[in-house]
């Protein structure tokens, strides 16, 4: 038979809780307060390593010069990072295939969409919204053309398209689109470009043709003449700060902030503009107000 103290000592128990002073915080509703809010640095001539919080990278643009030495730190560790040049990409279009462009059912137009596709297959209509996604361009307005002496030039990213160079773009946002564009009868041709920074090809069908050029940007950094910076994809980063440590140029250092959950995969990866940027996470929702008061009285009287 169940004794009253069996009963009541555990009630007991719980009532005690109810007003002791928790150990835990609710996040992200509310932060601790002494979360070290100071960049984890490596100063290379002294050798000394300051402490700091070991979250998402800070680069700073004009001081990395492309030398690699963070990428080959992590190698043996995460392979997290990856060497990046900025690219652009127009389409060239002669004035009457730009007239055609958004009639429907124009091969001009299914070429254009296509293209465009494969730059924003993995964007959620949330990126869509305006917003610059971490490492995916965002698209501009096709129809704010430039007029150029034979046509039309339309530039189709918004923000630089990165990429370890022209063959990893090529495959990581034309490959689908290529294919899909021969399966349709159209002629992909890769029209002969010397340059090893820039690829022309001229898509073609039914008589209506466009130019696909992707070129390579200079970022007009001036310790860093190729535009060759590092990305730091966090689906695999340890936050080890090894890559830190390796930094000569005191180009990179770790910030406090940890929030970077993503819904996609590419999400997690971080170009170099992103990782030059502020703080990219969002706020959280505020607490429900009486949750808030029972916090704060918990954390006053217990
Ligand atoms: S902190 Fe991340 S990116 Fe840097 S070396 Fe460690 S795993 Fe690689
Ligand atoms: S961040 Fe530092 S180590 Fe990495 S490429 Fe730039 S200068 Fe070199």
């Amino acid at each position: 038979m169940v004794t009253l103290k069996e009963v009541l000592g555990p009630l007991w128990t719980a009532a005690k809780h109810v007003f002791a002073k928790p150990y835990t915080f609710k996040y992200p509703y509310e932060r601790v307060p002494s979360a070290l809010q100071e960049n984890y640095r490596y100063d290379p001539k002294a050798g000394i390593a300051y402490p700091g919080s070991k979250g998402r990278h800070l680069l700073r643009l004009d001081k990395c010069t492309g030398c690699s030495l963070c990428d080959i730190a992590c190698q043996n560790i995460a392979e997290a990072i990856t060497m990046v040049y900025a690219y652009d990409v127009f389409l060239e279009m002669a004035e009457s295939a730009y007239a055609e462009l958004g009639k429907r059912g124009s091969p001009v137009t299914r070429a254009v969409d296509l293209i465009a596709e494969g730059f924003t297959r993995y964007l959620s209509d949330e990126y869509r919204g305006g917003f610059s996604h971490p490492i995916l361009p965002v698209m501009v307005d096709l129809k704010a053309a430039t007029k150029t002496q034979s046509g039309y030039s339309v530039r189709l990213n918004a923000d630089a398209v990165w990429a370890h160079g022209l063959d990893r773009l090529v495959v990581n946002y034309l490959e689908d689109p290529f294919r899909a564009l021969i399966s349709e009868g159209y002629e992909v041709r890769l029209v002969k470009d010397e340059s090893p920074d820039r690829a022309v090809y001229e898509l073609s069908k039914d008589g209506s043709s466009v130019t696909l050029r992707v070129e390579k940007r200079n970022l007009n950094i001036p310790v860093n003449k190729k535009s060759y910076f590092p990305s730091v994809d966090y689906g695999r980063c340890v936050f080890c700060g090894f890559c830190v440590d390796a930094c000569p140029f005191y180009a990179l250092e770790m910030t406090p902030d940890f929030e970077l959950s993503s819904t996609s995969r590419v999400g997690l990866v971080y170009n170099p503009v992103a990782l030059a940027g502020p703080k990219i996470s969002t706020n959280p929702p505020s607490i429900n107000p009486i949750d808030a008061i029972m916090g704060w009285l918990r954390r006053k009287l217990g």
